[in-house]
């Protein structure tokens, strides 16, 4: 009986001497809640629409947020979707962007043609210089660094989460943009971070510089701020949904 009287003594001492040692090392925790500023209410969007506080880029309606060859963007917009018409040139938006994150939806053609870089080919270049490449990479191999999720002949995407020509696909992109100093040296790099529906392909890589064909990128110092464009590859790819947040 005194034993036992004795452990629970010990114990409840114990645990009195513990709790007084962790009250005294962290002292009052309200002084590290952080209460200002308060994050913006917003209202979250149901998958289909955008959030509150988005900039909706494409209404399903027309292309006014966008130009294009000659002042004007000439792709086709049917049934809130919005299709390259092959030739008639990239289209990029009015309005200028930095960093952001961006929500966009694509589809490639059912009926399936060409190959390689010419089967559903289009891209989303952030600041109309970095390119995400668009494409139809559903049983069909290309350079990895040129799939569908590749910053195009950067960084191959981590997996390949593609679904079957003719699905909807989303990109859910954040993106931060370079910053030069006054001589136009390059401070730091964009930074990139794609999920391709829903799965992360891209994990913050530090962009090169503008995305090209043949040869390095380099980085040439621009404005902090550059339009969104959209690729005519010719190939007829689809979009709706396009929507962006100023971070
Ligand atoms: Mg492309």
């Amino acid at each position: 009986m005194t034993k036992r009287f004795t452990l629970i003594a010990f114990t409840l001492s114990l645990f009195a001497t513990v709790t007084l040692i962790s009250t005294q090392n962290q002292g009052d925790p309200t002084l590290t809640e952080v209460w200002e500023p308060s994050p913006a209410v917003i209202t979250p969007g149901d998958w289909t629409s955008a959030p509150s506080d988005a900039i909706q880029l494409f209404n399903g309606t027309d292309l006014s947020a966008w130009t294009g060859l000659d002042n004007k963007a000439m792709w086709n917009v049917d049934d809130g979707i919005l299709t390259v018409t092959g030739g008639t040139g990239d289209i990029k938006t009015k309005e200028a962007f930095g960093d952001v994150q961006l929500h966009i939806e694509w589809r490639t053609p059912t009926e399936i043609t060409g190959d390689g870089q010419d089967r559903g080919n289009s891209g989303v270049y952030l600041m109309s210089r970095y390119e995400i490449q668009v494409l139809d990479s559903f049983n069909n191999r290309t350079y990895s660094n040129g799939q569908a999720g590749s910053v195009y002949k950067q960084f191959s995407p981590l997996v390949n989460a593609s679904r079957e020509p003719g699905e909807w696909q989303v990109y859910d992109i954040i993106f931060l943009a370079p910053r030069f100093n006054d001589a136009g040296g390059v401070t730091a790099p964009a930074r990139l971070t794609v999920l391709h529906n829903g799965v992360l392909i891209q994990n913050h890589v530090p962009i090169k510089g503008s995305s090209v064909f043949i040869g390095d990128p380099t980085y040439e110092a621009h404005p902090p701020k550059a339009p969104l464009l959209l690729q005519d590859h010719s190939n007829p790819v689809s979009y709706r949904n396009i929507w962006i947040r100023e971070l």
